[in-house]
C-alpha cells in the first residue's frame, strides 16, 4: 500500500490524525469532513496514497470506485437524507487542497439544507 509521509489523508488511515469513522474496508477509509457542508459530510478516501484521478492505477480505482456505494449506504442509514451528492475535485484549479484522491459525499436534506 502506498504511503506519503507528508500526507494528511495517510496520517489519518494510519490513525496518527484523529477522524471520526463513517465506514472502513480492506480498500478505503471514509470519515467526516472537519468543515461539515450538512451533516454528515463525508471523504472517502483509498488507503493507497495517490495524489487525485489522473494518478490513480487501475486497480486502485477499481478497488476504491467498488466501495463508494457501501459508504453511500452507511451515510444514508446513519443520517437519513433525502438524497447525496458526490463532489470529487482535481488540481487546485478545481478547488483540490489536499492531494490524496478524496470523494466528497455530502448528504442532503432539502432546501435550505446549506449545501447550494
Ligand atoms: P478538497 O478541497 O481537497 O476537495 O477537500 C479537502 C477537505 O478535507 C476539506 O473539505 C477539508 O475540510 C478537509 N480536511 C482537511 N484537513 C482535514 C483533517 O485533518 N481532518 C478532516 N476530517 N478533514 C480535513
Ligand atoms: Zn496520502
Amino acid at each position: 500500500m502506498n504511503h506519503s509521509e507528508d500526507c494528511i489523508f495517510c496520517k489519518i488511515v494510519a490513525g496518527d490524525i484523529p477522524s471520526a469513522k463513517v465506514y472502513e474496508d480492506e480498500n478505503v477509509y471514509a470519515f467526516l469532513d472537519l468543515s461539515q457542508v450538512t451533516k454528515g459530510h463525508t471523504l472517502v478516501i483509498p488507503k493507497h496514497h495517490t495524489r487525485n484521478i489522473y494518478e490513480t492505477p487501475p486497480e486502485v480505482a477499481q478497488s476504491f470506485f467498488g466501495s463508494v456505494p457501501k459508504v453511500a449506504s452507511a451515510i444514508k442509514e446513519a443520517f437519513q437524507p433525502v438524497g447525496l451528492n458526490l463532489l470529487n475535485n482535481n488540481e487546485e484549479a478545481a478547488g483540490q487542497s489536499v492531494f490524496h484522491l478524496h470523494i466528497h459525499l455530502i448528504p442532503r436534506y432539502g432546501k435550505g439544507d446549506g449545501f447550494e
